[in-house]
């Protein structure tokens, strides 16, 4: 599997805008926000797909909400509410092959998604 875009950002290969980082997740803004607040948390683990999971990424999917519950509060939208997304494959529009959760929020959104 090619390099993704992601790797090359946890590498500094190609800038991102980096508002957390640990030794196994960044998050970055998103370049192209569908929301007011639209971070995307990366594990630095290259995972293509949530298909790719298994057993032993429980621990760090689990500290993934944790940081997702921590960028909320930072970013005042607990409270109001804001969704935590991942897109798998095809049919859910993933374009970047390395997991992501996209953590969006300060708008309303619909349900069920379009
Ligand atoms: P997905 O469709 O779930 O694979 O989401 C990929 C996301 O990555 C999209 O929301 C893109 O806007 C975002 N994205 C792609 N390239 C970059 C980049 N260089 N920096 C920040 N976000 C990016």
């Amino acid at each position: 599997m090619a390099e993704s875009i992601f790797s090359k950002i946890i590498k500094r290969e190609i800038p991102a805008e980096i508002v957390y980082e640990d030794d196994e997740i960044i998050a970055i803004n998103d370049i192209n926000p569908q929301a007011p607040v639209h971070i995307l948390i990366i594990p630095k683990k290259e995972i293509p797909t949530l298909n790719d999971l298994e057993e032993n990424d429980s621990r760090l999917i689990g500290k993934i909400f944790l940081t997702a519950k921590e960028l909320a509060k930072k970013n005042g939208i607990s409270e109001d509410g804001y969704r935590l997304v991942v897109n798998c494959n095809k049919n859910a529009g993933q374009t970047v092959f390395h997991i992501h959760f996209h953590l969006l929020g300060g708008r309303i959104f619909s349900w069920p998604p379009g």
